[in-house]
């Protein structure tokens, strides 16, 4: 039986109200940070809103109902599901047409049918106007679930028409004990990695299971050295390609957020690489704030463009990182 996460409990709250009281919107809008557990929050709410053991009390779902058993089975006829058909890619339009077809009849067993589309906001512009006529008038039964770890980039005519239940990152005391406990045999600290995962819990584990701690270390000694004259942007852009374009700008961006908080406040400073702090500060002490501002704004237009419709080769973007980072000193100096 699937349940929710510990910081959940409040919008699901929430939402159960709604239900019980025959105020479900037509269009729901999950939003919150990558590893919150956006998926597994709207399939329990899904499984309990098809339910059909009639108690208006039970906050989870019976188990053992038609309903339940075909839930569990992942073959109810009255739940659709869709996703990117692979990772990193968009919910194509076919998808959303297939989705709009499957709403349109009435639904098997219970008085709703519901589909959920997962990252939404991969939707491009045609995709998202298929599915807003949808939304503009609904069929009667429909409900619509749309998850969505960066809602801005929704049209806002999606995002108007939808109720919007928003899940803050997972600082909490009971996601740090929930990550506790699935880390028992790590040695990184819990509160350490859900700093590093934006308050993604999920996100945590898989930060502890990957390789990427060690390589911020490598990072921060990269951008010493492209502080140096005999430095090769394009050598140390080639070794960043290896760890992957879109990882390294990610951890750059975190980095580089932490140097600029050392920058501004040494002392205070509230930063997310909590065990690198002294060779952060080491850095940030030789780097020029503005350099570190601009760099950032630099990293972040890159990172934009990795993710954006175009295809940019990623070496030439880290690329244009490391010659950015090397050039900027040279080009104050001169100034
Ligand atoms: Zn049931």
């Amino acid at each position: 039986m699937i349940e929710i996460f510990p910081w959940q409990t409040e919008q699901m709250q929430r939402l159960l109200l709604m239900h019980q009281q025959n105020r479900l919107p037509h269009a729901l809008l999950f939003s919150g940070p990558r590893g919150i557990g956006l998926k597994r929050f709207a399939l329990v709410f899904v499984m309990r809103t098809l339910c059909l053991s009639n108690n208006g009390q039970l906050e989870i779902a019976c188990g053992h109902c038609k309903s339940c058993e075909l839930f569990k089975g992942k073959s109810h006829p009255d739940l659709k599901f869709i996703e990117p058909e692979e990772n990193g890619k968009m919910v194509k339009v076919n998808q959303i047409r297939e989705l709009i077809e499957y709403v349109s009849f009435k639904s098997f067993s219970a008085d709703t049918k519901i589909a959920i589309i997962k990252s939404a906001d991969t939707m491009n512009r045609s995709t998202a106007n298929a599915l807003l006529k949808t939304l503009e008038e609904p069929p009667a039964q429909s409900k619509l679930i749309l998850l969505s770890h960066y809602p801005s980039k929704l049209p806002i005519t999606i995002r108007s028409r939808c109720q919007r239940i928003d899940f803050k990152p997972a600082y909490s005391e009971s996601a740090t004990a929930w990550l506790s406990e699935k880390l028992e045999h790590s040695k990184i600290c819990p509160n350490l990695l859900l700093r590093l995962a934006g308050g993604g819990p999920l996100k945590a584990i898989e930060l502890a299971n990957e390789d990427y701690l060690p390589y911020r270390h490598e990072l921060l000694e990269d951008l010493d050295l492209l502080g140096k004259e005999n430095s090769d942007p394009v050598k140390i852009a080639k070794h960043w390609n290896e760890f992957g374009a879109e990882n390294t700008v990610s951890w750059l961006m975190r980095i580089i957020s932490d140097l600029v908080r050392l920058k501004l406040c040494p002392k205070k400073a509230n930063i997310m690489n909590l065990d690198l702090r002294e060779d952060l500060q080491g850095l940030s002490n030789r780097l020029d704030l503005l350099k570190l501002i601009r760099g950032y704004e630099f990293i972040l237009l890159k990172y934009k463009e990795l993710g954006g419709a175009m295809n940019y080769s990623p070496q030439s973007i880290l690329e244009e990182i490391t010659l950015f980072w090397k050039n900027y000193d040279d080009s104050t100096l001169k100034s």
